[in-house]
């Protein structure tokens, strides 16, 4: 008793709010403990509602970040829990608080940032709240979806001996937000890795795509890093983990960065965070539809990276079939993290 939030972990304090709330929220609805709630609707669709903020010097630095990009990746961040349930994003709500000498060009184009990214996607900005921040801004979305009732996808459907796969390169957010605090200045293949830290793409169109396969098991996005969510993932579907390190796929910009810069590309995928792909668990008697159809309908290949063991809890890295550590882990809230 009388532990500080810091010590608990942003995890162990959700672990908490979920044993409290969350055991039985009532019929048809699951509460905490995903990307997205998932609420009755109507008797085809289920309604998806998530919340998500960015925090000035948490989350972006004001001097660092055009408005825009600041916009953008709010809408990102929630786009992504939607794409993570198969969903189809509808309805935003923002709501900021501001210091008062912030300008108002800068709110106005945070909009512009906002507004692009929920429109590309078919989304209306609906509501909101403005208040008064002493210093910082704290600036939040809440995001309303809709997903086919029967094939919406949790956390919690792995099962050993799934195959475990992601729908994009690793690392290249966090590699892209390492070259903005080291202010490296840098060539074409360091403004592509500042362009996925700055406006990532969340995969709305691959998530709803794969939630039509009942071979897919369970879906979450990719936030906070591979590893954390691995390890969230594997907690909630009562299962483990093992991932063969060489596998975790790095782009081509990634990997030229690193070369010049001595940088760990393995690390940076494993936990560099905000990459805001999928991670998926497959079953392995509908991988090959589940891959071939995936790749003719995007022009990419689902990577696989490893699969799901019976060992409760445990996550296990492989590099050449040896187990190894992995020396950075996810980002926490309350730890630093990155
Ligand atoms: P994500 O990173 O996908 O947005 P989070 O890690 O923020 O997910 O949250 C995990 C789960 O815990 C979600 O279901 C979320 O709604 C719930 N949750 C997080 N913080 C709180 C809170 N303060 N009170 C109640 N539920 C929470
Ligand atoms: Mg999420």
């Amino acid at each position: 008793m009388g532990s500080t939030v810091g010590q608990l972990g942003e995890f162990g304090l959700i672990g908490r709010l979920q044993a409290r709330f969350g055991s039985r929220p009532g019929r048809g609805i699951q509460g905490i403990g995903d990307d997205c709630a998932v609420l009755p609707f109507t008797q085809e669709e289920a309604l998806l509602v998530t919340v998500d903020k960015l925090i000035q010097d948490v989350h972006f630095l004001l001097d660092g970040s055009a408005a825009a990009d600041v916009g953008w990746k709010l809408a990102a961040v929630n786009l992504s829990d939607i794409a993570a349930m198969g969903g189809t994003p509808r309805w935003a709500l923002v709501s900021i608080a501001l210091p008062p000498a912030l300008p108002v060009s800068w709110v106005s184009a945070f909009y512009d940032g906002v507004s692009e990214h929920l429109g590309l996607h078919g989304s209306l900005l609906v509501g909101g709240d403005t208040g008064r921040s002493p210093d910082r801004l704290f600036l939040e979305m809440t995001l309303l979806g809709t997903a086919p009732a029967h094939s919406v996808k949790t956390r919690s459907g792995a099962a050993p001996g799934d195959l475990l796969c992601v729908t994009g390169h690793l690392g290249d957010s966090g590699a892209g937000l390492r070259l903005l605090l080291d202010r490296v200045r840098g060539d074409q293949e360091e403004a592509v890795l500042l362009d996925r830290h700055r406006r990532p793409r969340p995969h709305l169109e691959e998530g709803r795509w794969l939630a039509q396969h009942s071979a897919v098991h369970a879906m979450m996005d990719v936030s906070d890093g591979i590893d954390s969510d691995l390890r969230r993932m594997a907690e909630a579907s009562g299962c483990g983990m093992e991932v063969d390190v060489e596998r975790l796929p790095m782009s081509p910009e990634l990997r030229a960065v690193c070369l010049r810069t001595g940088w760990d590309g393995g690390s940076l995928a494993a936990a560099g965070g905000e990459d805001y792909c999928l991670l998926l668990a497959v079953a392995t008697s509908g991988w090959h539809e589940v891959a071939g159809g995936y790749s003719d309908r995007f022009g990419r290949p689902l990577f696989v990276i490893g699969r799901v063991t019976a060992e409760q809890g445990r996550l296990e890295y492989r590099r050449s079939g040896e187990v190894v550590r992995l020396g950075a882990v996810g980002f926490d809230h309350f730890k630093g993290g990155r």
